[in-house]
This record gives C-alpha cells, structure tokens and sequence, in this order.
C-alpha cells in the first residue's frame, strides 16, 4: 500500500526536523513547515514539500496543505509541533511574549486540527498528534505562560479526540519532557536559563534525545488505526 502524506509542521530544527528524518527515512510523502526553511532544503528529502508557514496564519497554512495535498493526496498525520517557550514571570513579563506563545502553541495547533480534521472525519481514518510537554501536565516556576499554552494543548486535544473517535480519527497527545533543542534559547532572561540549566544538571546533564520522540510519533502513527495510544509522555529517566 502506498504511503501517504505526513504534515510536520515546527521542522525547521529540534523534535520536528528529527520527525522529518525518521519519515523520510521509511519514504513517507511529506509537508514540512516553519518559518526559516533553508536548513531543510539541503536535506534533500525525497516527496517532500517544504513550506515557510506562520502556523498562526489560517490562510497560510491552508495554502500549504491544499499544495501538498494536489501533489500527494490527502493529509493522513498531521504532528502540530511547532512551538515556542518564552519563559518569565508575569510579574516583569513582556506582554508581546506570551501573546507570542498562545498565537504558536495555541492558535497554530487549532488551525492546524482543523484545516486536515474534516476530511480524515468524512473517510474514517487519519491521526493528529499534538505536542504538549511535561509542562502541560504539571506547573514549574517562571513557566506561567508557556504552562497556560500546554495544558490547553492537552485540553483541546482530549476534546477534539471525543468529539471523533467514533469516526475513528485519533487524536493524540506527546508531552516530553526536557530535551536538547534550540527551544530555551529564546528566553530573554538569562538568570532564567541559568536556573533552567542548572536543574537539567540534575538529571547528570543528560535530558531527552530529540530522536526518541521521532520514534515514538512514529510507533503511535504505525499502529493499527482503530489503537490509539491518547497521551504518551516520555522524559529522560532521570528527571523529576
Ligand atoms: P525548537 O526551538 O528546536 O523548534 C521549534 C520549531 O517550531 C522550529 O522549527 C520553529 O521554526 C518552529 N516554529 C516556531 N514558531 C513557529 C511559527 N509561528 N510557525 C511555524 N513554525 C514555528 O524547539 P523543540 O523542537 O524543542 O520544540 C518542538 C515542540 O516541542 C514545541 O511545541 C515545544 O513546546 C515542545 N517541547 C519541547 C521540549 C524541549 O525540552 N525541547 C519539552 C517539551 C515540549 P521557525 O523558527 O523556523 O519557524
């Protein structure tokens, strides 16, 4: 049976680029979307369509699924990705950041459900895995924003994936926990990701390799359609 199209979106760097190679690897048709999107041309992935795309953008995100899917049929997973953390408290925290948070890990993730969601309900089949973190799940010090945004990627999935299962769509949640990627770089204040880093020492300076959430989306994907693995939260065994 042919293989069919696999939208990343967040796959300019970090969990979404490893996707990219896990996919590419097992020859899946793909849509790959961030913002900077040079890195990803040199891959050089075979089927593959590379968009610069601000998932907070309806109109631009539709485009790109609507080109990928004249070329490659329609969407059969979508892994909403794309994700920023900002982290500060909201005491000094400039407004611009957590508006920032809710457009990307908020709003990008309803676009992106519902621009592929009506037509996996009209066929009966096709997979929405939506990345949360840890931090969706449980609140830590300076994260009052970014923990907003996660623990509503939990609630609106778990309510997306009721509304239907019947159909036998799954809708999925991935909560890692903290891995090596290019995401706490964007805070701005440095005692901050100094705390950040001083607590992954904890765990002997060794947190998740991004590889292993490729793998798992991967493993999730590939089951049977009618088994849904609904949260699948996975960490380095050694943090807290
Ligand atoms: P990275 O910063 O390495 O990657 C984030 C990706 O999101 C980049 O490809 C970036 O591309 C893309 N992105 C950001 N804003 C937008 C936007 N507006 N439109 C489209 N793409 C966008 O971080 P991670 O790989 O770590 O993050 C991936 C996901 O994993 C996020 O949702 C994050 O919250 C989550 N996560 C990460 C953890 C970690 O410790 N690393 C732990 C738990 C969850 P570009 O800038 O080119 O647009």
């Amino acid at each position: 049976m042919s293989k069919k199209l696999i939208v990343i979106t967040g796959a300019s760097s970090g969990f979404g680029l490893e996707l990219a190679k896990e996919f590419a690897a097992q020859n899946y048709p793909m849509l790959l979307i961030a913002r900077r999107t040079e890195n990803l041309h040199a891959f050089n992935f075979k089927n593959t369509l590379i968009k610069s795309v601000d998932v907070a953008d309806y109109q631009a995100f539709q485009n790109a699924i609507l080109e990928a899917e004249t070329l490659y049929g329609k969407t059969d997973l979508l892994v909403n990705n794309a994700g920023v953390m900002l982290l500060g408290s909201l005491l000094d925290q400039n407004p611009d950041e957590w508006q920032t948070m809710l457009n990307v890990n908020v709003t990008g993730v309803l676009n992106g459900i519902q621009l592929v969601l009506k037509d996996m309900v009209a066929t009966n089949t096709g997979t929405i895995v939506n990345v949360s973190s840890i931090a969706g799940k449980k609140t830590f010090g300076s994260h009052a924003a970014y923990c907003g945004t996660k623990f509503a990627v939990h609630a609106l999935t778990e309510t997306v994936r009721q509304e239907v299962a019947l159909s036998n769509v799954r809708v999925l949640t991935v909560a890692p926990g903290a891995a090596e990627t290019a995401l706490l770089s964007h805070t701005t204040s440095q005692d901050i990701i100094d705390g950040y880093n001083e607590w992954k020492e904890t765990m002997g300076g060794k947190s998740l390799d991004p590889k292993y959430i490729a793998s798992s989306v991967r493993f999730m994907y590939e089951l049977p359609q009618e088994v849904s693995i609904r949260e699948l939260v996975i960490s380095a065994t050694r943090q807290d």
